[in-house]
């Protein structure tokens, strides 16, 4: 790619103001504010495993650098600097501008700096290593979860997973319910200002991305408990409300990946509190269900009878694959 640093100069390189050193050099050069502890975590897109190969360039800037915000979020760390490291079949610059303009949109709202990357030719394959701050001993990790603790989740689930079936001509939407599904899908609103705003207050957090049942899971599995999960509390989209319980939706709203959302886990006797931190952060909170001992996920319906479970959430390496 002969015009490499073209692209970098023209497409990637902004101003970073709190970086000692950004684009341009062999290294960047960062330095992290006293008391404060480093959150670092690494997503890659891959062309036809985590997105269309045609999708919209800049909602895939978007979703790109919201993935990673995401897990800053879920760890309740701020955001403060990316890399990108971007594989391209070719140097079109108007999809660059487009991707750029998704990417940086993102990082504006949320003060991220971009400091490096890297450019190569190949399939089309996105790669982004983000640094965030916390302060030391603070972070939300996924094995805090107690027996007695309450689960909530934020905002609403199944909308991306069903957006994503409406793509692939495996659910038929109207257009207002095929927009809102796209956008949850295309266009992920990563909850930073909840995860901060739960720390000191939830004991375990996770972000939703491979869908309830397989997250809610890994927090199950690190803090060594079990969970009861009330199916009629869970936060359905709309959209997804609207076509319960058909089987394929009902394993959007409980396997459905996408979502980005936060599940977490809560002492009891703090639910007051919890609304706080949803009012303060802007989103919708919903309690769920319960930690209790033991291992594995119990779904519960209105009367309490156990449920069976569907599919289970995606798994790059496993046999199923939910929606
Ligand atoms: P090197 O040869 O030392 O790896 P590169 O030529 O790959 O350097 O990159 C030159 C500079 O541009 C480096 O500072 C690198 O971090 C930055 N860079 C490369 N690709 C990107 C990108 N996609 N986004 C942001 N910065 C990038
Ligand atoms: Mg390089």
């Amino acid at each position: 790619m002969s015009s490499e640093f073209d692209l970098i100069a023209r497409h990637f390189t902004r101003p970073a103001p709190t970086a000692r050193l950004g684009v341009g050099d062999d290294a960047a050069l960062l330095g992290c504010t006293p008391g404060m502890e480093l959150a670092v975590s690494s997503d890659m897109l891959v062309a036809g495993t985590h997105f269309l190969a045609d999708a919209d360039p800049l909602s895939l800037g978007h979703k790109t650098l919201a993935v990673n915000l995401s897990d800053m979020a879920a760890m309740g760390a701020v955001p403060r600097w990316v890399l990108l490291s971007l594989s391209l079949p070719e140097a079109d610059d108007a999809w660059l501008a487009a991707f750029s303009q998704g990417f940086f949109g993102l990082a504006a709202r949320f003060g991220v700096e971009l400091v490096g990357g890297d450019t190569t030719r190949g399939h089309l394959n996105l790669c982004v290593t983000i640094l965030g701050e916390v302060p030391a001993g603070q972070a939300l990790r996924r094995d805090g979860a107690r027996p007695g603790d309450d689960i909530w989740v934020s905002g609403e689930l199944g909308g991306a997973a069903l957006g994503l079936r409406h793509l692939l001509r495996d659910a038929e939407l109207d257009p207002e319910a095929a927009g809102a599904c796209l956008a949850r899908l295309q266009r992920p609103e990563p909850r930073v200002p909840l995860g901060l705003a739960l720390r000191g207050l939830a004991s375990a957090a996770i972000d939703i991305s491979d869908g309830l049942l397989a997250d809610l899971g890994h927090i199950l599995e690190r803090s060594g408990v079990a969970a009861e999960l009330d199916y009629p509390s869970l936060p359905a989209a709309p959209a997804v409300a609207a076509r319960l319980p058909a089987p394929p939706v009902m394993a959007c709203l409980l396997g459905g990946g996408d979502d980005y959302e936060l599940c977490f886990t809560v002492p009891p006797g703090q639910a007051a509190a919890v609304r706080v931190a949803g009012q303060a952060a802007g989103v919708a909170l919903s309690r769920v269900g319960r930690i209790t001992a033991g291992a594995g996920l119990r779904l519960l319906d209105a009367y309490g009878r156990e449920m069976a479970l569907p599919a289970r959430g995606f798994d790059h390496f496993g046999a199923e694959h939910a929606a």
